[in-house]
């Protein structure tokens, strides 16, 4: 039986985060100062990969590893591993600030692993730092050379777009993808969780084709029927995505849902509402108890989410920091 919601939307992509600890601390996802949850409930990962499992045999066919940092759990690599083996997943990909992964990307790949996400805010090392807390901008691009050596691909770069911050380097952000046989797509800075500043330093997609205008050449046709991001031809040859989850909202294709690291399944990204694992992974528990969970948790997508609060500058969502949902 696969997961269909109540609005015929079926459900094909888990994101799992796999730890909530993160040794960045970007100001928009994990401010400093706030504490990192020490819970005792969070799931081991041969938990996660059971409960992996199920999802695939509910007809869940893609699966990103996330966090918090997901290269910082010292079990990742056989993680990758025991989850690779699972038949039925067709794409098996990883977020990560990059900041590990010139150590990790051949062990990653060897493996199993198919593709990373890197997450880079910056060229600038003082950005960098601004952002991240660390100075650790030439680790990420250690980090995305050997993922590219390592033949991790497509090898994509996230970028979370902010006025004042970083606003300024969308065209240099281009020409340094290209230069590093990556895809980029920029981000619309989200009002959610504990992300701070939203109002003054969110920048619009409309807002970011302008930066970008002279160097793109022509809207190009989405990838895949669930891709959250639309995509430019450059000039100069390969693409740009736009991920516009504030202005141009793409709950009608969503088709994920999420893992959190301490054992819960959301819904949405947005909303408060998650479905409670630990009864379901208790000794003597089936199988078909957490299928029921990946059930109630397809039940519970609303149509459509919220940012509540989004026009004030401190989001009121902010049960949960980004690194415990894993973005
Ligand atoms: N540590 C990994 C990484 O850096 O990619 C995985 C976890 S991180 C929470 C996943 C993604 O969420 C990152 O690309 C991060 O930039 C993004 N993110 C976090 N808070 C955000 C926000 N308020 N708006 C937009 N993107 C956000």
């Amino acid at each position: 039986m696969k997961l269909y919601d109540r609005y015929g939307r079926q459900v094909t992509y888990l994101r799992v985060s796999i730890t909530d600890r993160c040794n960045l601390r970007c100001f928009y996802c994990l401010p400093r100062g706030c504490g990192i949850s020490t819970k005792p409930l969070r799931l081991d990962l041969s938990e996660i990969a059971t409960i992996v499992r199920v999802g695939v045999g509910l007809g869940i066919g893609k699966i990103r590893i996330t966090g918090g940092e997901p290269l910082v759990h010292p079990g990742v690599v056989d993680f990758v591993r025991d989850v690779s083996r699972i038949a039925g997943i067709a794409d098996l990909a990883l977020s990560t600030n990059g900041t590990l992964l010139a150590e990790h990307a051949e062990d990653l790949k060897a493996a199993g692993l198919g593709r990373v996400n890197v997450s880079l805010d910056s060229l600038r090392p003082a950005v960098f730092r601004a952002v991240s807390g660390r100075n650790d901008l030439n680790r990420v691009v250690a980090g995305i050379d050997a993922a590219a050596a390592a033949g991790l691909a497509p090898l994509k770069l996230n970028v979370v777009v902010m006025r004042g911050v970083n606003d300024d380097e969308l065209p240099a952000m281009l020409d340094f993808a290209a230069a590093h046989g990556a895809q980029i797509r920029f981000i619309e800075y989200m009002p959610l969780g504990l992300a701070q500043r939203w109002a003054s330093s969110y920048v619009s997609r409309a807002e970011i084709l302008e930066r970008i205008h002279p160097q793109l050449a022509a809207e190009l046709p989405r990838h895949q029927p669930g891709d959250t991001a639309t995509y430019y031809a450059l000039r100069s040859g390969g693409e740009v995505g736009l991920i516009s989850p504030v202005s141009c909202r793409f709950c009608d294709r969503c088709n994920r849902l999420r893992l959190t690291s301490d054992g819960k399944l959301r819904p949405c990204l947005t909303s408060e509402g998650e479905v409670d694992l630990r009864d379901a992974l208790k000794p003597g528990a089936s199988l078909e108890a957490i299928a029921d969970s990946f059930r109630a948790a397809t039940a519970g997508r609303p149509a459509r989410g919220t940012y509540t609060d989004a026009a004030n500058e401190e989001p009121a969502n902010a049960t949960r920091a980004m690194s415990s949902i894993g973005g």
